[in-house]
């Protein structure tokens, strides 16, 4: 019964995030038609490389970025940025999940708010802070438990 109840949940997840998630298959279609590939990882579709992955990390900071998220989708540059920022960017599919439509306002609304207050409009964003914090507990847990292995 349980795992009947989380399939339901996990269904309307997807549903919620749906408006995110076709944006960024809509980019993704643009990576593929550059020359990108796709894959699903734990039922997020991670698009990368091509043309588009070499422009975005080409760019000059702040421009140029590894991967963003947009609902069940994540643009990536190249595959070995996919890997490394994967736990990140899952964070962010949680947050989407969870916020559905209102994720982008939202994210938005927290840097400006962060900027307004003489902060970083994306360190400070309530929504990184959350996603880094995460990953830097799994990252310890990670080492801790390699630790106990070795
Ligand atoms: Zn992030």
């Amino acid at each position: 019964m349980r795992t009947f109840h989380s399939a339901i949940f996990k269904l309307f997840a997807y549903i919620w995030a749906l408006p995110n998630t076709a944006l960024g298959l809509l980019f993704g279609l643009l990576i593929l038609g550059l020359g990108g590939k796709v894959r699903i990882v734990t039922g997020v579709a991670e698009f990368h490389g091509g043309k588009t992955g070499r422009f975005f990390a080409s760019l000059p900071r702040p421009l140029c970025f590894g991967a963003i998220t947009l609902g069940h989708v994540i643009l990536g540059t190249c595959q070995q940025e996919l890997a490394s920022l994967r736990e990140h960017e899952h964070v962010h599919v949680r947050q989407y999940e969870r916020w559905g439509m209102f994720f982008l306002p939202a994210y938005v609304l927290s840097s400006l708010w962060e900027v307004s207050h003489g902060r970083h409009g994306y360190r400070n964003n309530f929504f990184e802070r959350q996603a880094y914090a995460v990953e830097s507990t799994q990252k310890s847990q990670l080492t801790s438990s390699t630790k106990r292995n070795a």
